[in-house]
């Protein structure tokens, strides 16, 4: 089923994650995932990952990658995003550590960031995963939208995925599986060996189901 964002042209009501915010980290779990936070939602993804157990540091300077099994690249804006990946360095530090074999998810801006190919002139992306995406594929902010997705990889309960001014999945190539799609069959979440993509915001709802998924994939565990 697919409904409006109640308000539209703001941004869902996110979990409580001012007070979880304030929260101290628990204690590491042995999965080192960063979140990428040169700007977008960073903090939401953080609040998540810290809930998990996870001690999800920070990430603005390419050192900071080296300790890494995981990096999220978080929604946002992607161009914006983009110069500052390259003003600090970040790019080539990003590709050179999944040679190296770590783990990244783009959620939405990150999306478009990781991608082979996009459809737009701006941004550059990282070329990191084998698709082509398409940026602000369901029009502007107001036009955002919510939508129950059948995920199997996450198990039978759907899950509740919060598109903001959402980029889509053009084409898929090879080795990389599908794992969510709209009713209408447009692909909105892909993974890539240790490379995930969602189309929408996991960080904005109180399903962590994405995020125990990334960290068991760059754990190794799946
Ligand atoms: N439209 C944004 C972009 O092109 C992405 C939106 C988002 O991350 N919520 O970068």
């Amino acid at each position: 089923m697919t409904n409006k964002v109640s308000a539209p042209g703001q941004t869902p009501t996110p979990i409580t994650w001012t007070i979880a915010a304030r929260q101290t980290p628990p204690a590491v779990t042995g999965s080192h995932v960063g979140v990428l936070a040169l700007q977008g939602d960073f903090l939401e993804h953080a609040i998540v990952l810290r809930q998990l157990g996870v001690s999800a540091p920070e990430v603005r300077k390419a050192e900071a990658l080296e300790a890494l099994d995981g990096l999220i690249i978080p929604g946002g804006e992607s161009t914006t995003m983009a110069i500052l990946m390259d003003t600090w360095g970040l790019r080539d530090a990003i590709c050179r550590r999944v040679r190296q074999g770590m783990a990244v998810w783009g959620s939405c801006a990150g999306m478009i960031l990781i991608a082979s190919s996009l459809r737009e002139d701006r941004p550059k992306p990282l070329g990191l995963m084998n698709i082509r995406v398409a940026r602000n594929a369901f029009g502007r902010q107001v036009d955002s939208f919510e939508a129950d997705l059948q995920v199997a990889a996450l198990g039978e309960r759907p899950f509740h995925a919060v598109f903001i001014r959402a980029p889509l999945i053009l084409e898929v190539g090879e080795g990389v599986e599908v794992l969510a799609r709209l009713e209408d069959g447009t692909p909105v979440a892909a993974r890539q060996g240790k490379l995930l993509a969602t189309a929408f915001h996991p960080e904005l709802t109180d399903d962590f189901r994405f995020h125990r998924y990334f960290v068991d994939i760059a754990k190794g565990a799946r």
